[in-house]
């Protein structure tokens, strides 16, 4: 049976992409058609000719047949970047299961008609020479903000105003204050191109090193040949990764295409953007997940008129509207962030190879600590694996040492820091270094329970329990981190009456207290959930820290992505093991990532560093090979279990889950969907498609929605996606009577 009918959306520039229209396709053009082709039809009463692109293609009418029009012909003379979103959208609704308007809507910008956002530049508005007495003098008034703003100029001559406001963590007083004294100029963008071009830059780009050289020119070689492979680059943090990623898109820049740069948000700081503004000048934009809909679509109204070749920004910005796309970078490609929480639940790696397939471009994947799915690809042949082992300015790899927390235990110590790391943080203090204390804990937060009957307090509305949080105040709080429901903490259990009730789990907060118990005279500073939360929390406590103004940074994994402090030569984790024990396949991952990050941040400047790690399990391969920073002993223990167990990347693993507010309908239609699930595979006698569950996830109630799940494991993908097709036509029916959702994750990243 061949398709009959097709979905159109009309001039995409100024209808709203739910608008579809259906159409009937003409004998004559049945086989050219597919999705994102872009078609003439009648359209409206005066039948006048219309554009539009093809977003959907079905057997069956919807509407009457004869109130349906033709589509009238296929414009073939062009191939806009429409078509290409179109096509890309309609992989991600067939892979990772969604709606075709929901797949429209995460790869097409957001329309506004909005005024164009005014680009403002911070200039240095005196000599170098005089630029440097002022900075002293700030220095002498501990005017830190006023120190870092001059500091950045003196080094890069001129910076973008948002960049310092944002990253820099600049205020506007300071901004007015600066250019009163006539330190600083703040220009318009139009007055900055001719500044531009008579500013030279202050300081220099390194030369490439050779291992740097040979990768950078096999990227040119291959791209010349027209052969777009996807890398994957595997090099310690610091070992240059940056300006590799930086050549490669000089080569398609000169090639006359087009560059896209995956950086997750956190890992983009201030020294990362202004090494790509610096080489690339105006050619670059930054998108990031503040802006609003109408500064976005500025940005992609500028990519599509050409005025930009590159791109930079987090997931998102894959879909940058690039017509002649040559280069898709993704840094950090193992970061959790690329895959994401909304339906569909896509993952920027794969979506990106696609999309740079269809477009004939090539993909580079960089990372210390690469994903075990992109390195088993590597491994497999299926990316060309680089790798950069030493760091580019040959600074040493930090000192690490394990601590037994057992033994601990037994020598009588009841702290949470070893003897060891007390010793060495009173050394730190003394000599002037800064310390930071990393909490290895996803939940970081402590829960109530009662010590007489076991009661723990959890959230009327999720099936979690409620976190404590005092905020220094004299009536603490009880919160939920799913729904934000809050209540006093009352000090009297609710089940049994009893007064023995308190927190438990070592939160930073409680770190903290400890702390300062010990070391009465240090300065310490908290990053967690609670202190970050107003905007630009992150920015004032990192500048803070940077500037000195504390001994000691202690948080979660928060403080060990992206940020560089020279002055840091002691790091230390505690409970190292605690992520390892959750019930998702990818603990074992997670944590070899989390403590090689940590360990990172030690050593970062001229003095070399020392890294302790406390663990309750110091045999455990994981924390062996981090402390070692052995990356290819753990891959070779991670894969070995991942094949035995059936998990991603060796086989790949889809969540179906339910949810809805009546329990025991949700609990029907799983059962429902794993019997239609498991007839499928018996029809075909397949044995290689594996069903497991329906069992309830690890947290069975999230706002008042049940959930039941149930997983489908195969090692083939067109197969899982056929599968999850029939069942998504399946449930069409059921939604249609039941007050249930239903959705699906492949692979998915996070626990269930
Ligand atoms: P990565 O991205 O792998 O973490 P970067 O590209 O950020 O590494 O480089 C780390 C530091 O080393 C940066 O300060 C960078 O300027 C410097 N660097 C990179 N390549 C060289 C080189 N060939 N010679 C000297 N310094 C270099
Ligand atoms: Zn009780
Ligand atoms: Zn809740």
């Amino acid at each position: 049976m061949s398709a009959k009918y097709v979905d159109i959306i009309i001039d995409i520039s100024h209808e709203a992409i739910d608008r579809v229209f259906e159409y009937r396709i003409p004998e004559k053009l049945e086989e050219h058609i597919q999705i994102g082709l872009k078609v003439e039809v009648p359209f409206g009463k005066g039948n006048s000719r219309r554009t539009g692109y093809i977003v959907g293609i079905h057997y069956q009418s919807k509407w009457d047949a004869d109130k349906i029009k033709d589509v009238h012909g296929i414009i073939t003379n062009e191939v806009p970047v429409e078509a290409e979103l179109i096509r890309l959208a309609a992989w991600m609704r067939d892979t990772y299961g969604s709606t075709m308007y929901q797949a429209l809507q995460t790869v097409m910008p957001v329309k506004k008609v909005i005024r164009p956002v005014e680009k403002k530049v911070v200039i240095l508005a005196v000599t170098e020479e005089e630029g440097a007495l002022r900075l002293l003098e700030y220095r002498r008034k501990k005017n830190t903000a006023k120190v870092r703003l001059l500091d950045a100029l003196l080094e890069h001559g001129e910076i973008p105003w948002n960049l310092a406001k944002d990253k820099l963590n600049i205020g506007n007083a300071t901004f007015d204050r600066m250019a009163e004294e006539g330190t600083i100029e703040i220009r318009s963008c139009l007055q900055v191109r001719s500044a531009i071009s008579s500013r030279r830059m202050l300081t220099k780009e390194p030369e490439l090193n050779e291992d740097q050289q040979t990768l950078v020119r096999e990227f040119e070689a291959d791209y010349q040949n027209g052969d777009y492979k996807t890398y994957l680059l595997h090099g310690v943090t610091g070992s240059g990764k940056t300006e590799v990623y930086m050549h490669a898109i000089d080569t398609v820049i000169h090639a006359g295409r087009q560059a896209i740069v995956l950086i997750p948000e956190i890992a983009l700081t201030f020294q990362t953007v202004m090494r790509f503004e610096r080489h690339f000048g105006e050619r670059v934009t930054i998108l990031n997940s503040k802006m609003s809909d109408g500064e976005r679509y500025d940005q992609y109204r500028r990519i599509q008129n050409g005025e930009v070749s590159i791109v930079i920004g987090p997931r998102s910005a894959l879909f940058a509207p690039f017509m002649n796309l040559g280069l898709i970078i993704i840094d950090e490609e193992h970061e959790n962030s690329y895959k994401s929480d909304n339906i569909p639940k896509y993952h920027a790696r794969e979506t990106a190879i696609k999309r740079a397939e269809f477009t004939h471009a090539s993909v580079i994947l960089g990372s210390a600590t690469p994903s075990l799915a992109s390195y088993y690809e590597a491994q497999q042949g299926v990316y060309r694996l680089w790798e950069l082992k030493d760091r580019a300015n040959k600074q040493e790899l930090p000192k690490v040492e394990i601590i037994d927390l057992r033994d601990e235990l037994q020598h009588g110590n009841r702290s949470r820091f070893s003897y060891r790391l007390q010793e060495l943080i009173a050394e730190r203090l003394e000599k002037k270094q800064q310390i930071m204390i990393f909490m290895n804990r996803r939940g970081y937060s402590s829960f109530v329970s009662c010590r007489n009957c076991g009661e723990v307090v959890q959230c009327p509305h999720c099936q979690v329990s409620l976190t404590y949080h005092d905020h220094n105040t004299a009536s603490p709080k009880l919160i939920c981190h799913y729904c934000g429901y809050e209540e006093p903490f009352v000090k009297q259990c609710r089940k049994c009456g009893s007064k023995l009730i308190g927190k438990f789990g070592s939160g930073t907060q409680q770190i903290e207290a400890e702390l300062q118990e010990m070391y009465p005279q240090a300065r310490i500073l908290r990053m967690d959930a609670d202190t970050t939360r107003q905007k630009h929390g992150h920015e004032t406590i990192l500048s803070a820290f940077a500037d000195g103004k504390a001994d000691i940074l202690v948080g979660t994994q928060m403080i060990v992505k992206g940020h560089d402090f020279p002055n840091v030569t002691l790091v230390g984790i505690l409970a190292a093991d605690l992520s390892l024990h959750s019930q998702d396949y990818m603990a074992g991952e997670r944590t070899f990532d989390l403590l090689t990050q940590a360990a990172g941040r030690a050593g970062r400047g001229e003095l070399s560093g020392t890294v302790v790690i406390q663990t309750y399990d110091p045999e455990h391969p994981v924390i062996q090979t981090a402390a070692e920073q052995d990356y290819h002993c753990f891959y070779d223990n991670e894969i070995a279990y991942r094949i035995a167990l059936k998990y991603p990347p060796v086989y790949h693993m889809m969540v179906v889950m339910v949810t809805g507010e009546d329990k025991t309908e949700v609990e029907h239609s799983i059962r429902e969907l794993v019997d239609v699930c498991r007839q499928l595979v018996l029809s075909e006698s397949d044995r290689s498609v594996h069903i497991i569950g329906p069992t309830a996830p690890v947290i069975g109630k999230i706002k008042d929605m049940y959930r039941r799940i149930f997983y489908i494991k195969t090692t083939d993908i067109e197969k899982m996606k056929g599968i999850k097709n029939q069942m998504e036509n399946y449930s069409e029916s059921m939604r249609a009577t039941d007050h249930i959702r239903i959705f699906y994750d492949l692979n998915p990243m996070n626990i269930y």
